[in-house]
C-alpha cells in the first residue's frame, strides 16, 4: 500500500522487533497482490495472499482470474511436512509463498462495485480458493444475509472473517462453518459493545488477530496509520476481556494463524506443563473415567494454545524437572486432557513435593477418585490439596449419563457423595457445570447449596 512507501523496510523491522513470528500481507488488486508476492519473496517471514476486493470487483474479468490462478498455482506453499504437523518453519526464500485467497468479500456499505457483480466475483474467488486448496480471507461489511449465502453455497470451510464487523448470529454461524473470526483494532474503541462481547467469548479455536494496516489503528493509536507491530495492543484488548494473559493470547492466536494458513510448525509433542494466566496446570494422563459430549480431547488437541495430546504419561521425575520452582506460580493446578485421580499415587507425591516449595495444589477432578480406587482416597489428600473442583455436569443421573457416559454405575450419586466427604479433608472446594441444552443450572445449585460448596457455571466450548 503506498501509506508504506516511504518507509516500508522500516516498518517491517518494527514488525520483527515487536516479536512478530509470520505476517501475511493481503492483496486486494491486482497491483497490491502483486506487491504482496515481491515482499513475500523477499522476507521469509512474510506471506502473501491474492485477490480482488469487493471494491474492484467491477475490474474483474476472465484475465483476472487467470492471473490469480496462476499465482495460487505457482506459488501456494505445498510442503507435505507441514500437512503432517512437523515442527518446522519452512522458509522459501527467494520465492513468493501465497498461503490465501482474499481479500475478496461484498460491501455494501461504500458500494463501489454493483452488487450483482460483487456477489459474482466473490463466488469466484471462492470457487478458486476450493480448487487450489487455499483459505479465504473475506470481507463482509453490511452483507451478512448474502455473505452467509455465498459462503454456505460454496461449501468452503477454511478461511476467515477478516475484521470481523457483524454480530454474534453471524460469529456462531460463520464458526458452524470452520471458518476463524478475526478481530482488529476496533475492539480497543470505547463503544465496540458487540465486538468486545464477541471478542470475549467466541472460543479460542476460532479466535483470530489482525491490524488490517493501514486503518483502524487500535485505541491508543487510533487515527495514525496503523502497522503490523501495533497489533499487540489488540492482542491486549482481547486478553483482557477474555481474563487470560497477553502471552496467552499471542500463543493461541499464532496457532490457529498457523494452523489456517499452514504457516509454521506446531508442537509434536504434548506438553506436560502448561501455563495459562499465572497458573500451571500439569498433564499428567489423557485416560478419562468419563466421555463427556463437550470434551475437549475429542476434537482438538489443544486447550489455549497448547498441545496437551501425550504419546507417553509423564513420571514424576519429569514433572518435578518440568514445574521447576512450584512457588512462583499462584497455584499448581492437576487437569490435563484426563482425570488426574487415575494416577493418585502421582498426585500424592507431587502435592507434597509442590507443599514443602511453597507452591499450592489444585485438583481438577471427575470426582470418580473413589469410584476407580474401591475407597475413599480423600483422607489420603488431607493436608497436601488445597483446593479441588469437581465437575459435576447435570443435575441428575439420567442427563450425567447421557452427556458424559461414565465407566461405573451411579457414578452421578458418588460424585455427591464425594463432594460431601472431599468439605472433610480439603479447604476450599467448588463444583463445575457446563451451560449446555438440557442441564438445569438451578437444580445443581441446588444441589450444591445443600451440599455446602460454590458452583461454577462454565460456557460449552471455554475450555481453560
Ligand atoms: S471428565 Fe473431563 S477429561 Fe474426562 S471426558 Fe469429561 S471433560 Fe473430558
Amino acid at each position: 500500500m503506498d501509506a508504506f512507501a516511504p518507509d516500508r523496510e522500516n516498518v517491517i523491522q518494527r514488525a520483527r522487533d515487536a516479536g512478530i513470528e509470520a505476517l501475511i500481507t493481503v492483496g486486494s488488486d491486482l497491483k497490491s497482490s502483486i506487491g504482496s508476492l515481491e515482499l513475500s519473496r523477499k522476507y521469509d517471514f512474510i506471506y502473501s495472499s491474492v485477490g480482488i476486493h469487493p471494491h474492484d470487483a467491477k475490474d474483474f474479468t476472465e484475465e483476472t482470474y487467470k492471473q490469480l490462478k496462476e499465482w495460487g498455482t505457482k506459488f501456494r506453499i505445498q510442503d507435505e511436512k507441514l500437512k503432517n504437523h512437523e515442527s518446522c518453519i519452512v522458509h522459501h526464500a527467494s520465492s513468493p509463498k501465497v498461503v490465501a485467497v482474499g481479500e475478496t468479500g461484498l460491501d455494501y456499505h461504500y458500494d463501489n462495485s454493483p452488487r450483482e457483480i460483487q456477489r459474482e466475483v466473490f463466488r469466484k474467488q471462492l470457487e478458486l480458493a476450493g480448487e487450489l486448496g487455499l483459505p479465504v480471507i473475506i470481507h463482509s461489511r453490511e452483507s451478512k444475509k448474502d455473505t452467509l449465502e455465498i459462503l454456505k453455497e460454496s461449501g468452503i470451510n477454511r478461511g476467515v472473517m477478516h475484521c470481523f464487523s457483524g454480530d454474534m448470529d453471524m460469529a456462531e454461524r460463520v464458526m458452524e462453518m470452520g471458518l476463524y473470526i478475526s478481530i482488529a483494532g476496533p475492539v480497543t474503541f470505547k463503544n465496540a459493545k458487540i465486538l468486545g462481547w464477541i471478542a470475549k467469548t467466541i472460543p479460542d479455536d476460532y479466535l483470530l488477530i489482525e491490524t488490517d494496516a493501514p486503518y483502524l489503528a487500535p485505541g491508543p493509536l487510533r487515527g495514525k496509520r496503523n502497522e503490523p507491530a501495533f497489533v499487540k495492543h489488540t492482542a491486549e484488548k482481547i486478553a483482557e476481556l477474555r481474563g487470560i494473559s497477553f502471552e496467552d493470547i499471542a500463543r493461541i492466536t499464532t496457532l490457529n494463524a498457523k494452523r489456517l494458513f499452514r504457516i509454521g510448525g506446531f508442537p509434536r509433542e504434548g506438553e506436560i506443563t502448561y501455563k495459562i494466566r499465572d497458573s500451571l496446570y500439569l498433564n499428567i494422563t489423557n485416560r478419562c473415567t468419563n466421555r463427556c459430549s463437550f470434551c475437549v480431547r475429542f476434537h482438538s488437541d489443544y486447550v489455549k494454545g497448547h498441545n496437551l495430546r501425550l504419546s507417553d504419561e509423564p513420571t514424576e521425575e519429569e514433572l518435578k524437572a518440568a514445574i521447576g520452582d512450584p512457588s512462583e506460580y499462584r497455584e499448581v493446578v492437576f487437569c490435563g486432557y484426563g482425570e488426574p485421580l487415575l494416577r493418585l499415587d502421582i498426585v500424592k507425591g507431587l502435592s507434597i513435593w509442590i507443599k514443602e516449595r511453597g507452591g499450592k495444589v489444585r485438583i481438577n477432578t471427575n470426582g470418580h477418585g473413589n469410584l476407580i480406587h474401591r475407597r475413599n482416597v480423600l483422607p489420603e489428600l488431607k493436608g497436601m490439596v488445597d483446593s479441588i473442583s469437581v465437575s459435576l455436569d447435570a443435575h441428575d443421573e439420567e442427563t450425567y449419563n447421557r452427556i458424559c457416559a461414565p465407566a461405573f454405575k451411579n457414578a452421578f450419586h458418588e460424585i455427591i457423595l464425594f463432594m460431601r466427604e472431599a468439605k472433610k479433608y480439603i479447604p476450599d472446594i467448588q463444583a463445575t457445570v457446563v451451560e449446555m441444552a438440557g442441564v438445569d443450572i438451578e437444580r445443581c445449585r441446588k444441589i450444591t447449596d445443600e451440599l455446602g460448596i460454590k458452583l461454577r457455571v462454565r460456557k460449552l466450548d471455554v475450555v481453560g
